[in-house]
């Protein structure tokens, strides 16, 4: 089956109102009418509308970095699906390393945040990886196993195509210590494996990203590997000129 690249930027916290409209001033003519690529850039909650004023009309979705399961409540600080439903994102990142590592955030929390997302009609991109320390104990199946097992447990199987599963190495975040080939191909093929002891057809459609330390330079080859759909990347999406590179990677 033929499957759509997704490449995805995370700004992490980064970019103010003012450069995130710069930033996508910058985009639009570079990368604003791709269609073979679906491309995201997952934004800061304080930035989200104008980035989707600035995009509206373009192929650019845009998904935040977080949002809270329940649906309204005595939850200071946090932001609920039907906010950035109004908002009109596309979809929300969740599960990152950093949230798991800084705020905790557990595969128990991530069980209920994926079919929120889900049941909002949002696309969840559910990231999963695993520590230099797990990969050098052989425990990164494990490790990927629990994540994604428990992270799609409450996901409907008919449901299970329309997650994006990021597989980003800790390790490689952010290091600059990008992962070979191999292990990307055989790590996202483990992935896919997990989704079609739940179902075949929903392993065969469902989109696994590849991230950590994806740059123009690496995103050609990463990218075309048979079980890696795309990327989330973090320091190389904050500058449209690379962010456009890599999109242009994925086309190739
Ligand atoms: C990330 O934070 O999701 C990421 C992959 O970062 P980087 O591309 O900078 O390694």
């Amino acid at each position: 089956m033929s499957r759509t690249p997704f490449v995805a930027g995370n700004w992490k916290m980064h970019k103010t109102v003012a450069e995130a409209e710069e930033f996508i001033t910058a985009l639009l003519p570079l990368a604003g009418a791709v269609d073979d690529v679906q491309i995201g850039v997952c934004v800061p909650f304080t930035a989200i509308q104008a980035v989707v004023d600035s995009t509206r009309g373009s192929s650019i979705e845009v998904y935040a970095q977080n949002v809270h399961e329940a649906e309204k409540g005595a939850y200071t600080g946090e932001i609920s699906l039907a906010m950035l439903d109004e908002l009109e994102v596309h979809g929300v990142v969740v599960g990152h390393s950093e949230r798991r590592q800084y705020f905790n955030e557990t595969d128990a929390a991530l069980r209920a945040k994926v079919p929120a997302i889900l049941a909002a009609g949002l696309t969840p991109i559910l990231c999963c990886g695993e520590s230099d320390a797990q990969r050098e104990g052989n425990e990164t199946e494990a490790v990927l196993r629990t994540q994604v097992v428990e992270g799609l447990a409450d996901v409907a199987d008919e449901d299970l195509a329309k997650v994006t599963i990021a597989y980003e190495p800790i390790w490689a975040i952010g290091t600059g210590k990008v992962a070979t080939p191999e292990q990307a191909q055989e790590t996202c093929k483990y992935v896919r494996s997990l989704v079609a002891e739940r179902s075949q057809e929903a392993a065969e459609a469902i989109r696994i990203q590849y991230g950590g330390s994806v740059k123009p330079g690496n995103a050609a080859e990463l990218l075309s590997l048979p079980d890696v759909d795309g990327a989330l990347v973090g320091g190389a999406a904050l500058e449209a000129d690379s962010f456009a590179g890599i999109i242009e990677g994925a086309r190739a």
